[in-house]
């Protein structure tokens, strides 16, 4: 027999099957056969994602759509296509009660032609959508919702469950190698997709967050207007061997929160994106429902912490559909570590001279 046409790795759906078995999934357990089979259309989405976005400029779809998605921010064409991929792909299956997308204000209804089934599937169909252009590792991002007993119809209101609630939880990353990584609440474990025979196999069984690291990402840009906690922090890492910290520390960013969630998987590291003083009524910049809630779901399930830097991002009681929340993940004594400076800011208002003379930032050049 020719090994090489049978690898050892375990494809995506035999894997599935097996959790399933193993776990001797009755009714209310969360790994059922309808799970399955939605994440089995997840991932064909993810594949024709990947096709697309593997064809670059030949496929003449890069550049911006002309139009805004739901929270009035320009759409790139990949964005407007990546969506209407995963709505197609998921809607005719009879596993769904309804979907919800970054690139939609309301809720999308299943069409009336099709079944409906227990699950509510929110994602953000293209992660770092921005960086398409220079050929950037972007992303898709899932996360699935029991659909409240009983409803066929799902309102707004169905959809704002706590990312406690989540049953599944995962992203597609398209690096150099397409990979799937996801939760169903049973650890979290990456997939690569074998471009050959077009199917995901196991290459990153059981993925761990080290409770230490070195590498913080965070972007600069915005640090006038960090939290005193934020400045602390930044300023403590930076400050290196000499510092409070003791060691040296290496900076990281990327733009993608696929790319960052999935190099904090891989090797450790913390992500920042803290809510700011630019707009004290937003919360923070990423999405609480297709975005900060399915990766804080695995970087949890993969023994890192997710906050909001003031307490568990998998709590937050969500009160809107594109919600914004501020989100701090990966190293669990790192991200301990920003909630406590967050705890007790006030005493650094004025101690972290960031931008001043002896600040790392500084404003004048030497
Ligand atoms: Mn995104
Ligand atoms: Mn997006």
């Amino acid at each position: 027999m020719n090994t090489d046409a049978m690898p050892n790795a375990t494809p995506l759906t035999r894997f599935l099957i097996e959790e399933q078995r193993r776990l001797n999934a009755g009714p209310g357990s969360a790994v059922t056969g309808g799970l399955t089979a939605l994440i089995h259309d997840v991932r064909l989405a993810c594949k024709r994602i990947a096709a697309l976005i593997g064809k670059g400029a030949l496929a003449n779809a890069l550049g911006e759509a002309g139009t805004i998605n739901a929270q009035g921010e320009p759409q790139q064409k990949l964005d407007v296509l990546a969506n209407e991929i995963f709505l197609r792909t998921n809607e005719w299956g009879g596993q769904l009660a309804g979907m919800l997308t970054e690139e939609q204000q309301d809720p999308y209804p299943i069409p009336q032609q099709y079944p409906r089934g227990p699950y509510l599937l929110l994602f953000d169909p293209l992660d770092g959508s921005s960086n398409i252009d220079v050929n950037v590792s972007v992303g898709s991002i899932f996360s699935v919702l029991r659909c409240p007993e009983g409803v066929s119809e799902p309102t707004a209101e169905d959809f704002l469950q706590s990312g406690s609630a989540q049953v599944c939880a995962g992203y597609a990353i398209y690096g150099p190698a397409t990979m799937l990584v996801l939760s169903t609440g049973h650890g979290v474990h990456g997939f690569t997709l074998d471009r050959e025979i077009g199917e995901f196999s196991l290459t990153h069984p059981n993925l761990r967050i080290p409770e230490t690291t070195s590498e913080f990402a965070i972007n600069a840009s915005n640090s006038r207007h960090w939290e005193p906690a934020i400045r602390r922090y930044v300023h403590e890492c930076l400050q290196g061997q000499s510092g409070p910290r003791g060691r040296d520390f290496n900076m990281r960013w990327i733009a993608s929160l696929v790319a960052e969630t999935h190099r904090i998987l891989m090797r450790g590291g913390v992500f920042l994106y803290p809510r700011d003083r630019r707009d004290p009524q937003q919360a923070g910049r990423l999405r609480l429902l297709y975005e900060a809630n399915p990766i804080g779901f695995l970087i949890e399930q993969a023994g890192g912490r997710a906050s909001t830097g003031f307490g568990p991002l998998l709590e937050v009681k969500p009160e809107s559909l594109h919600q914004r929340v501020s989100f701090i993940f990966g190293a669990r004594t790192e991200v301990e570590r920003i909630e406590r400076y967050h705890r007790d800011h006030n005493e650094f208002e004025l101690d972290v001279p960031l931008f001043g003379t002896r600040g790392l930032f500084t404003t004048h050049t030497v």
